[in-house]
């Protein structure tokens, strides 16, 4: 990296590698010409090892050098979302309604541009894997990627990985150590009464007033049974019944999301919904049926994995542009699976004045690539010294 010319040229090639993604994005698990694109780029900078297919669409790449028995791994998501564009850039997703509205395109080729750095310039003892994982989006790809093998049959001893952060300026970095994304459980309470004439409510067992009923004790679960220390949200998103106007419904369906940062609040969540559901149907004379399912775990950074990102941070970033402390986000992210296995830490890099995440006019900022690619080279070469003895 010490080569301006050749950090510049690689800029050059991955804004083109970028603006290629960005033109053809591929929903999760269906990232096959992405993990083409990336295998055939993997190839030319001379790296071979290259599983293909880990985990569907995954890709993962290994590079060893000297003698060092440590191995690292770096992440980046491939996959887009159910969105159409409007940006009118001129590399515009050639696919409608579908777009990196994530910034995927960027985190794939900032890996990839890592992987051109170390590949040719070394400057590491051990080995690195490479790792592009599907479908982050709907939480479902680092999981297939564990099933397939990722941490066992291709194991590693830490892992980290970015994401841009629109709002926060290009060349600022930001982390925090323990808790720092949140979970994600997604719940569905089916009320099941008696329907009949809306003239003859005596007649019914009305499944709307007990999901009504149910929908405002669920505010108490917050408020009343987790630790005001935690931070969680119970958020009833949908009600639905069964849409007759002149009939009492036979049954209601009640939808929604929880936020949280803890497996044990997660649990208290569900076991109290269980309860007050169970309880407002006996008293309505309805039954009652809770699937409660957990989407995405929260984000839990390594302490010591955190100290090393912002190690590599300070020298990239400068201390100043450098946050140890960031605030917490309730945004979800798939990344929280492969700490489960491994010790390591997930960071922000700033995409500057950007349009917010997920939404149709959001750009990746070409700017913040370079940046990105520097922070993983130098945590690489940092976690994988190059020991003077050699
Ligand atoms: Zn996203
Ligand atoms: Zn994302």
């Amino acid at each position: 990296m010490e080569n301006h010319l050749v950090l510049y040229e690689l800029d050059k090639m991955m804004r083109q590698w970028r603006h290629h993604l960005h033109r053809n994005p591929e929903f999760g698990f269906e990232e096959e010409a992405t993990a083409r694109f990336v295998t055939q780029r993997l190839r030319e900078f001379g790296i071979e090892d290259i599983e293909t297919a880990v985990g569907n669409t995954g890709v993962v790449a290994t590079l060893r050098l000297g003698n060092g028995d440590r191995t690292i791994a770096l992440r980046a998501d491939m996959d887009c979302l159910k969105i159409h564009e409007t940006t009118n850039l001129p590399y515009s997703s050639e696919k409608p309604g579908f777009m990196h509205a994530c910034g995927h395109d960027g985190h794939t080729t900032i890996l990839l541009g890592t992987a051109a750095v170390l590949a040719s310039e070394g400057g590491f003892d051990g080995t690195i894997k490479f790792v592009f994982q599907p479908a982050e989006e709907w939480g479902q790809g680092m999981k297939a990627m564990i099933r397939d093998g990722l941490g066992s049959r291709l194991p590693f001893d830490e892992i980290y990985g970015l994401h841009n952060k629109p709002g926060l300026p290009v060349g600022s970095f930001e982390v925090r150590p323990g808790p720092f994304m949140g979970a994600e459980d997604g719940f569905r309470i089916v009320v099941s009464g008696q329907g009949g004439h809306a003239s003859r409510p005596h007649d019914c067992r009305d499944a709307i007033l007990c999901a009504c009923s149910i929908v405002s004790e669920l505010q108490t679960i917050v408020a009343r049974a987790i630790d005001p220390s935690e931070l969680a949200v119970v958020s009833v998103t949908s009600i639905k019944g069964d849409n007759i106007k002149n009939a009492i419904a036979s049954e209601a369906i009640v939808e929604g999301d929880c936020r949280h940062f803890d497996d044990s609040v997660s649990l208290r969540i569900e076991e109290t919904m269980n309860r007050i559901a169970e309880g407002i149907a006996n008293a309505h004379g309805c039954s009652i049926e809770v699937k409660y399912d957990r989407v995405f775990i929260p984000l839990v950074n390594d302490v010591h994995a955190t100290e090393h990102a912002l190690k590599a941070a300070e020298v990239v970033f400068g201390p100043e542009k450098t946050n140890p402390d960031a605030p917490r986000m309730g945004a979800s992210e798939d990344f929280a699976q492969a700490l489960r296995i491994a010790p390591g830490a997930f960071v922000n890099i700033g995409n500057g004045d950007s349009a917010p995440l997920h939404s149709p006019g959001y750009d990746f900022n070409d700017d913040a690539l370079a940046q990105g690619v520097k922070w993983f080279v130098e945590l690489v070469r940092n976690r994988l010294p190059v020991t003077s003895s050699q």
